[in-house]
């Protein structure tokens, strides 16, 4: 087949973001002078031309119905030359190059009920995976954990009174996709699964089932004369990782499936290393539609990290100054045997990251 005569390939990848860019951001792409912080949920920069655009920040709850995606583009079109963007954290931001339509376009959104903030020393919006609503293995849901917090937090995420910025992530599964945050939400299975072995043989492939266990804590076996599998429920440490290519190993469970919370994760920056995040409380109830144990534990968090840090201290800083069993002290979390990370297998997972050795 001559070359001309070919498939051309369907790219499905990401498009190119120039083409969505506000116009005086194209132009002064890489030409920025600096950035201020007039007001919470604002940002200003100037580029070496001259030129100047203010950013309004405004949170969403990332996983929009078509009508609030209306309204916020809507108002777009009106303030803002038809151009948003969106943010990692489910933040619309809105460029306008003109300031005596920043006070208006805050109060438009104000009015249609949405919550501008999130910048600078703010707790901004959490991060969160899918949940329930279009994933197939999560044992919480994800959105709804958000918008219970944030509902506590608006102020937090309204005004910017924080040591520095806070990031908060959930993750609705102890496996795949999350994020790191300074404050972290998981899904804590604490039973084995429950293998319903009629469906195994037509729905696994017990191979890939068997060589996925991080822990090798699953064997084939005939069980009523039928091919199935079992779990050695001493080796399991509860991961989850059987359920996504096996359903019929249903881990997730309304009693024995918890939460966790996780503290201190950060990626690098100009002040510090890369710091894993550590577990401070197991065992959390996974309570919808409100999950108020979860959000009890991150304001006592918030409460202590913002009367204690010093300023620019984010909460790994601020634990690292003070010391591990300060934080347990001033949270009032107590501190149990879960803390300890007695897993066997954990010598060889940590030296699979380039940072520890050992
Ligand atoms: S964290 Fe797990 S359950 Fe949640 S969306 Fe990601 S893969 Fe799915
Ligand atoms: S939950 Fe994790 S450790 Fe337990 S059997 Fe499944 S894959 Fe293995």
């Amino acid at each position: 087949m001559a070359l001309e005569d070919m498939r051309h390939p369907i790219e499905s990848g990401c498009p190119d973001g120039f083409q969505y860019m506000h116009p005086t951001m194209r132009k002064n792409y890489g030409a920025w002078k600096f950035h201020d912080h007039p007001r919470p949920g604002v940002l200003r920069h100037v580029a070496h031309s001259g030129d100047e655009i203010w950013t309004v920040k405004c949170g969403t709850q990332r996983i929009l119905d078509v009508y609030s995606l209306r309204k916020l583009t809507s108002i777009g079109d009106e303030f803002a030359d038809g151009y948003v963007r969106f943010t990692i954290r489910s933040n619309i931001e809105y460029m306008i190059t003109d300031e005596a339509k920043v006070e208006p376009l805050i109060k438009a959104l104000e009015d249609a009920g949405f919550v501008v903030g999130g910048t600078a020393n703010s707790v901004a919006m959490i991060s969160h995976t899918q949940g329930w609503l279009h994933c197939d293995i999560p044992g919480t849901d994800a959105s709804g954990v958000v918008k219970s917090m944030m509902d506590e937090l608006i102020t937090e995420f309204k005004e910017c009174n924080m040591p520095n910025r806070v990031h908060i992530t959930t993750s609705c599964c102890q496996i795949n996709c999350g994020g790191q945050g300074d404050i972290a939400i998981n899904v804590q299975h604490t039973k084995p699964p429950k293998i319903n072995h009629d469906l195994v043989a037509n729905i696994c492939e017990r191979p890939t089932v068997v060589a996925r266990c991080p822990v090798a804590a699953i064997r084939p076996a005939m069980v009523n004369g039928k091919p199935s599998l079992e779990v050695d429920e001493k080796k399991c440490i509860c991961c989850g990782a059987c359920f996504p290519p096996c359903p019929p190993m249903q881990i997730n469970d309304p009693e024995n499936s918890k939460l966790a919370i996780w503290v201190g994760g950060n990626h690098s920056n100009a002040r510090s290393k890369p710091t894993f995040q550590k577990l401070v409380a197991s065992g959390v109830p996974n309570n919808p539609p409100r999950w108020p144990e979860a959000t009890a534990i991150v304001k006592r968090i918030l409460k202590e990290y913002k009367e204690g840090a010093k300023d620019w201290e984010r909460i790994n800083d601020w634990i690292e100054r003070i010391g591990w069993p300060r934080f347990f002290e001033v949270t009032g979390l107590p501190f149990t045997k879960y803390h300890i990370d007695n897993w066997r297998g954990s010598r060889n997972s940590l030296n699979a990251s380039t940072h520890i050795r050992f």
